[in-house]
């Protein structure tokens, strides 16, 4: 069997803790890798290491440092294929969808070429007599990043490549259930150029994590994960008195209203709620129909619709449209779920339970499911699930289905489908979450833009890539200067005025 590393310094480094965890191949179940997991005195001297190299990366000047992300680039692009593999490999989404993974993070290492733009300060000059004013962003010096299983290339790469850009250091925690990918993120950092030990990679559990949020060199720290976890890293890592950012879980809601395509609606939630088996934070996994027959009309688009998905093994190309979830617990915590909704009262209308995939019956497949006659008190509405699970709530007025989605607690993405510009214009204003769709389901921002959900879903005040995150991986510095040959005024005793 495979035994993973850690990435220390420019090299695979084994663990030697002694603890692993066991990395599945979704798809049929097996053990295929044992992960390290690294103890706190490893973590500690994985940072040490980082603190040494990171000050002559941070007097690099920013062209230099965006060249090694333009190479980059040029690698992942090179490399493209061979990740797809790995990363379905481990994490079990099709082969188009682990390619969309790795391309997304891609594109923000692409934005981050800007750096010596984006890192530029602010310069008055004459301040006041004789007297200049200018800030300057400067790197916080080693943080760290804690990411999730479910895009093992994508959300690594949204928070080291701008993290280091700005001349950080970097230590990325990844997860434990896909982490070859991350490693060969870090490889290829190398490749492109990039000093010994400005990316780190150490794989580890709880006292991994809680080994870096303890640990006074660490500046700052991304989290994005379950809502939980986010909680309990924003309270301890700013309690330490860190800078930080925490991503959480998510319930998306699409709102159909009686104008909208339906066949258009119909398509989007197939794809949004069931593609890569609905492990995506911004799945949809509300559907809020407005009025009975909207209702009754989407549901007998959806049902074919849904029986035809074909799920399957990454390796059976690009006739599958998802793929199993990640481990056999995550397969019966979603079962339990599905259970309890039948249990109080929805409406099973497609029962994906029986699924069994001949030659996979040990994968952790889960059939697709459709809930109709959804209420606001059931668990499945309540609860992410983060499987292949839709639920339709049905809603009397645009008023009660927009009620619904502010009322719950989580605020990542939502969606409406219309053809009434009034109506979109009015969601998209009041709607009090990060990420809305305008007839477009997952409304993912570009990476020049950013991504960050409210309520719930997001803990801090900056968001992920784009702007926020060339602010949130420096700190402005202002320096107030004034030459010998300036005006000289003998001692001031009084609160300066520049007037
Ligand atoms: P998770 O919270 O189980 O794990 C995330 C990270 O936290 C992993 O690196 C894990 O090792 C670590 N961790 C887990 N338990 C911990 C503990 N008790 N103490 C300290 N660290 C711990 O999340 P996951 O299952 O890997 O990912 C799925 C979740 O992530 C879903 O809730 C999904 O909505 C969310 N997610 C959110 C976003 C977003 O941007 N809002 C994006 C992707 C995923």
């Amino acid at each position: 069997m495979q035994e993973l590393t850690h990435y220390v310094d420019g090299e695979l480094v084994a663990g030697v803790s002694g603890r692993f965890a066991d990395v599945f191949n979704p798809a049929t179940g097996e053990v295929q890798a044992r992960v390290p997991l690294a103890s706190k005195d490893e973590v500690d001297a994985i940072i040490a290491k980082a603190a040494a190299a990171q000050p002559k990366w941070a007097a690099t000047n920013p062209q230099r440092r965006a060249r090694v992300l333009m190479r980059f680039v040029d690698l992942l692009n090179r490399d493209m294929d061979k990740l797809a593999e790995a990363l379905s490999r481990e994490h079990g989404k099709t082969i188009p969808d682990a390619k969309g993974d790795v391309q997304r993070g891609l594109e923000v290492a692409e934005f981050c070429i800007g750096a010596p733009h984006l890192l530029k300060g602010e310069f008055t000059d004459s301040a006041g007599p004789g007297i200049d004013m200018y800030s300057m962003r400067q790197p916080l010096g080693v943080v760290a990043g804690i990411t999730p299983f479910n895009f093992p290339a994508m959300i690594p790469m949204w928070k080291f490549a701008p993290a280091i850009a700005c001349g950080n250091a970097f230590i990325l925690k990844p997860s434990e259930r896909d982490p070859s990918v991350p490693l060969m993120l870090a490889e290829l950092m190398k490749e492109a150029g990039l000093p010994d030990g400005i990316l780190q990679v150490v794989n580890g559990d709880k006292e991994a994590v809680d080994a870096i949020l303890d640990n006074d060199t660490i500046q700052a720290v991304g989290f994005v994960g379950s809502t939980p976890i986010a909680q309990y890293i924003y309270s301890r890592s700013t309690a330490n008195g860190k800078r930080c950012q925490c991503f959480g879980g998510a319930k998306n809601h699409m709102i159909i209203m009686p104008d909208a395509d339906l066949d258009q609606a119909a398509d989007a939630l197939v794809g949004a709620g069931y593609g890569a088996a609905g492990e995506r934070c911004m799945a949809i996994s509300v559907a809020v129909p407005v009025g009975e027959e909207t209702a009754d009309a989407l549901v007998e688009k959806l049902i074919p619709r849904i029986e035809k998905l074909k799920v399957g093994p990454y390796t059976a190309g690009n006739d599958v449209d998802y793929g199993p979830v990640v481990t056999g617990a995550a397969k019966e915590n979603i079962l339990r779920l599905v259970q309890s909704g039948v249990d109080q009262g929805a409406d099973l209308v497609v029962d994906g339970r029986d699924f069994s995939l001949q030659g996979y019956e040990d994968g952790f497949f889960v059939g697709p499911h459709l809930f109709d006659r959804v209420t606001p008190d059931m668990d499945i509405y309540k609860t992410e699930i983060f499987g292949p699970v839709l639920s339709q709530v049905r809603a009397g007025s645009y008023e009660e289905a927009i009620g619904l989605a502010m009322d719950h607690e989580y605020g990542n993405g939502t969606a409406i489908y219309t053809r009434d510009g009034d109506t979109a214009r009015d969601f998209a204003s009041r709607i009090n979450i990060g990420m809305v769709g305008v007839n477009v389901p997952i409304p993912v921002p570009l990476a020049y833009h950013t991504f960050g959900g409210w309520k719930k879903s997001g803990f801090g005040d900056l968001n992920q890539h784009g702007p926020d995150a060339f602010r949130f991986y420096t700190r402005t510095k202002t320096v107030t200067s004034r030459w010998p040959s300036g005006i000289k005024e003998g001692g001031e005793f009084n609160f300066k005025q520049m007037d």
